[in-house]
């Protein structure tokens, strides 16, 4: 347990911030800055959750950042794309996000402990109003001595270090970035972030106010109270099986990106207990994921070869989509989790992709999670199906990496397929499979978080499920809300992008 600073909690804060990802951090920070007493509860160890993990990439359209960068965006151009990609949208969340997103990334940026860059990467949907090469912004990265040690220390490592192991980096970069700038930011300006504080209740008064939470600790159990707020930013429940059975959540618990032990969704269902609203749609941000022998899933991006094919050995989508939308292809049909991603000997044995971890290819082939043969025909065999059907997948597909056409799913002919393909053939998506041996690698259904939760208004008040009145004192935003998005995932950095713009409208309410 660590409190930095290191002294005991008080009794009461303005603010009381639960969890430490992206948009818990963004509220305490802007809160903090403003004079108001804050504190940020994590339930584990260390901070920043599946933030730190992730590249730091926010979708923030409008900002000063895009037009240092000379691109074609704008609040107009951005709220043509979601009008395209939103499905039945509450359009005065999606407006609230639009107007206020600029505003947001110019108060970070005012800090000198906030500097943000464009980071090219493709959006997810060819609809007006996209970005060529994409507008998502990330925090530069910095070096861990430029910001208070005592903070840094207790920023989670990357995701591949903090699952395989692995030492510190002496630079931050990405979401490590993001946590570690915020969470110093925090602590300069006089706000406290205590780690080993798991909130299990929320406090909601007779007149229906809530005024605190109460939290497990090593040391026991503690009341914290909130004079003006809590602000509840503490991931969806992608870590509990239980509430994915019982919302229809796609996926497993053991397959999600969420670091172990961290959201499991028990703060919503705290805020539901004392009469708050929810709406579980069962969705999440969604993406294959590599199957590992210690049965978890780990995010696969960026195929640049290969292909992928269902239980009957045949394709059912582009492989180059964006990783969202393949996974909710994946979801669509039992046999298609597990697929089997099937590749050749072109990158010595290693998979044609981004995957975080991979693993040693030595041990998926020892434990069965990755096959290998000499030839296309032996590999139908090693992952049980008919010899004939995969042999006819793969001559077909090296038919359309020939000619330069996939005539089934159209890979290569958008933007995001050839982000990061580099092939010579006639479509940079397209690379023959013909280097023996060969592998197929096991594919389950991953998740970067779930995405339903609280429900909230525009200025991230969270909805009495009886009145549909704000619940005073009662804010959220992040994965813990259901999504101003939706089903969908419209670019890189909508996560933080959005669970970022919430919290600071709930900061600015709660200061009104
Ligand atoms: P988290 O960041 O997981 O934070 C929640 C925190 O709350 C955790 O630390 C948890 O321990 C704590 N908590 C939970 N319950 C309690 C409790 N009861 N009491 C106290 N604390 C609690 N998204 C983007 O927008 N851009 C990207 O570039 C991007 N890249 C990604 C790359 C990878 C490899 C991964 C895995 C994800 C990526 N994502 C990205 C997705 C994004 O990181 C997450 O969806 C988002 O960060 C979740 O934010 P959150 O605050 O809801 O949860």
């Amino acid at each position: 347990m660590t409190t930095v600073p290191p002294s005991p909690l008080q009794p009461a804060y303005d603010l009381v911030v639960v969890g430490s990802g992206g948009g818990a951090l963004t509220a305490a920070a802007l809160a903090a800055r403003a004079g108001l007493s804050t504190v940020v509860l994590e339930r584990t160890p260390l901070i920043g959750g599946t933030s730190a993990y992730s590249g730091g990439a926010c979708w923030l359209p409008g900002s000063a950042v895009q037009q240092r960068a000379g691109l074609p965006d704008s609040t107009e151009g951005a709220r043509s794309y979601l009008a395209a990609v939103l499905d039945n949208p509450d359009l005065e969340r999606v407006e609230a996000f639009l107007r206020h997103a600029p505003e947001l990334v110019a108060t970070l940026e005012d800090d000198v402990l906030m500097d943000f860059e464009w980071i090219p990467f493709a959006e997810y949907y060819d609809a007006p109003g996209r970005v060529p090469m994409g507008r998502s912004i990330q925090p530069v990265s910095i070096r861990r001595d430029e910001l208070d040690p005592a903070v840094t220390a207790l920023v989670r490592p990357p995701v591949e270090r903090d699952r395989v192991g692995g030492t510190g980096r002496s630079t931050l970069s990405g979401g490590q970035a993001l946590i570690g700038r915020l969470a110093a930011m925090v602590v300069r300006d006089g706000g406290t972030v205590a780690t080993d504080h798991h909130v299990v209740a929320v406090r909601r008064d007779a007149d229906g106010r809530v005024t605190g939470v109460v939290a497990d600790t090593p040391t026991g159990t503690v009341e914290v109270a909130a004079r003006r707020g809590v602000v509840v930013a503490a991931g969806g429940y992608e870590g509990s099986p239980e509430l994915r059975s019982l919302h229809g959540t796609p996926g497993r618990a053991e397959w999600t990106m969420a670091p172990r032990g961290t959201n499991t969704g028990d703060v919503i269902e705290a805020c539901a207990k004392v009469g708050a609203a929810t709406d579980y749609s069962g969705q999440g941000w969604f993406c294959p994921g590599l199957a590992h022998p210690d049965g978890s899933g780990t995010f696969t991006l960026g195929f640049r070869g290969g292909l992928m094919v269902d239980q009957t050995g045949r394709r059912y989508a582009n492989e180059c989509l964006p990783y969202d939308r393949f996974g909710r292809i994946m979801a669509d049909a039992p046999e298609r989790i597990p697929s089997w991603f099937v590749f050749d000997d072109r990158e010595g044995g290693r998979l044609p992709a981004i995957a975080m971890p991979e693993g040693d290819p030595a041990e998926h082939l020892a434990a069965g999670t990755w096959v290998t043969a000499g030839t296309i025909a032996d590999l139908a065999q090693a992952i049980g199906v008919e010899t004939a059907v995969l042999t006819a997948t793969v001559d077909r597909f090296n038919g359309f990496a020939e000619s330069g056409v996939d005539e089934d799913f159209g890979r290569g002919a958008d933007e995001y397929d050839t982000f990061f393909a580099g092939g010579q053939g006639p479509n940079k998506a397209l690379t023959p499979i013909d280097r023996p041996p060969y592998f197929a690698a096991r594919f389950v259904l991953s998740d970067l978080g779930t995405k339903g939760g609280l429900v909230t208004d525009p200025a991230g008040r969270v909805l009495d499920a009886g009145t549909g009145d704000p619940i005073p004192g009662l804010y959220a935003t992040s994965n813990s809300v259901a999504s101003v998005f939706g089903a969908a995932y419209p670019a890189p950095g909508a996560p933080l992008g959005a669970a970022m713009v919430f919290a600071s409208l709930a900061v600015r309410d709660l200061l009104d």
